[in-house]
């Protein structure tokens, strides 16, 4: 297995520097084809958004490849990846690579191999933007929004304006379709079943529960268990660029898709964060027409110290996704806190329905939230003192109330922000773990 894993990744680095445009500069990192495939990865440079930005497709597309024809014929399509303007590119997608690498990411559940099988009835609940080339804004009937087994939802840029109307007919159409499969952004359907469980308006289990798109809070998990009681509810981990990456596995932790993709981990220099913590640099494998090497996805992870009861063992096994890169924020004395750091931190608040962490400067935090009625004063008593420990004594701590907080103009929201300037790339170390 270890022995396939090694000669799939080695079989793609070979491809990318002798066929794909954009490594031909890459090629004078390599250490040679002889040296182990681990630390022929770790010696390369990693691919940024920015670089996709500028160089795909054709810079990320093998010279032998027709891509034009490819895509005249529709064996390849280009998606935009969601995201504000500035952020967004248009990723080749080649749909049996896609469907390939689901299915095999499928099978690090036990028994989401069976709902996930090509013909699963699968309710999508997230911002209409952000579904592929499919958007759903304004007024359309279900029909309309149905494609095929697949049924979107929602029709609003941003859950804060749903209606009571709006948010009993998503559930009536759930219950009407079938569904085996709900594929959700977690704040988009904690919101849903915070109306249900508050109306009390039953709403028919799924066969799973798939949280996606966004970083999943305990606040989010909290509220969607209570409604969906024992359905299993797993996180499933990837993107528009990379494919499924990482599945939770009955046991909760994260394991590879180690078939269509390879993983590294840059851990924090010591200075700044946790051990065993770092970005997340993915590889895909196996995909005839996109080469993407140690791809900068955004994201953090924690590795597990131990090996996972459900005995899976290839690849990486995650602790935890603990959130995008861009959101992390420094304690007083500088360390980096993840968005699951906090998120962990604010576990277990009575009555905190959303958050979103502000750090004006090095001093200066500002907790904004939004609460049950009434709850205000004891949300902001109970987060002073966990946030004070985890941002140290000499933090400023200020809690906000708020109404409602916004989702960003991409969709998703953010937990954490900081309000100043900061060098991610110098936060971690260079080269990448690897199992
Ligand atoms: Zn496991």
């Amino acid at each position: 297995m270890r022995d396939d894993y090694e000669a799939a990744c080695a079989a793609e680095l070979d491809a990318a520097l002798d066929r794909v445009p954009f490594y031909k500069e890459w090629r004078s990192f390599d250490p040679g084809r002889d040296a182990p495939v681990d630390r022929r990865y770790a010696a390369l440079p990693v691919v940024t958004k920015r670089d996709l930005r500028a160089h795909m497709p054709k810079g990320f597309v093998p010279c032998d490849r027709d891509f034009k024809g490819a895509v005249e014929t529709g064996e390849l399509e280009l998606v935009s990846t969601s995201g504000t303007t500035e952020d967004r590119s248009s990723i080749v997608r080649h749909q049996p690579w896609w469907d390939a690498s689901e299915h095999a990411a499928a099978r690090l559940h036990t028994g989401l191999d069976r709902v996930i099988n090509g013909m699963q009835r699968e309710a999508v609940l997230t911002t209409p933007l952000c579904a592929g080339n499919v958007c759903h804004i304004g007024d359309l009937t279900a029909a309309e929004r149905t494609l095929g087994r697949l049924l979107f939802l929602n029709q609003k840029p941003d859950p804060n304006q749903w209606t009571s109307d709006d948010m009993d007919r998503m559930i009536s159409e759930l219950n009407a379709f079938d569904t085996e499969l709900l594929e959700a952004d977690p704040a988009y359907l904690a919101v849903l079943a915070r109306h249900a469980a508050d109306r009390a308006v039953p709403i028919r289990r799924p066969h799973f529960v798939s949280l996606t798109y966004e970083f999943p809070s305990r606040m989010h998990y909290r509220q969607i268990r209570r409604v969906f009681g024992d359905t299993p509810v797993l996180s499933s981990y990837g993107s528009t660029e990379t494919g499924h990456v990482f599945t939770q596995c009955e046991n909760g932790k994260f394991h590879q898709n180690t078939a269509y993709c390879r993983a590294d981990v840059q851990p924090f220099r010591l200075a700044y964060g946790e051990a065993h913590t770092g970005r997340l640099l993915v590889t895909l494998l196996r995909n005839p027409w996109v080469s993407l090497l140690r791809f900068d996805v955004g994201d953090l992870v924690r590795l597990a110290d131990a090996p996972c009861p459900c005995g899976r063992t290839a690849g990486l096994t995650l602790e935890s996704i603990e959130g995008r890169t861009r959101d992390l924020t420094f304690a007083a004395d500088g360390r980096a806190v993840t968005v699951g750091r906090l998120d962990a931190a604010l576990d277990g608040i009575d009555g905190l329905l959303a958050y979103q962490l502000e750090q004006h400067d090095r001093e200066l935090y500002v907790l904004r939230f939004v609460s049950e009625p009434g709850s205000q004063a004891t949300v902001a008593a109970q987060a002073q003192p966990r946030l004070q420990s985890l941002y140290g004594p000499e933090a400023d701590i200020v809690t906000r109330p708020e109404a409602a907080l916004a989702a960003e103009q991409s969709g998703k929201f953010r937990l954490a922000r900081t309000l100043f300037a900061w060098d991610a790339a110098a936060l971690f170390t260079p080269g990448g773990s690897t199992p």
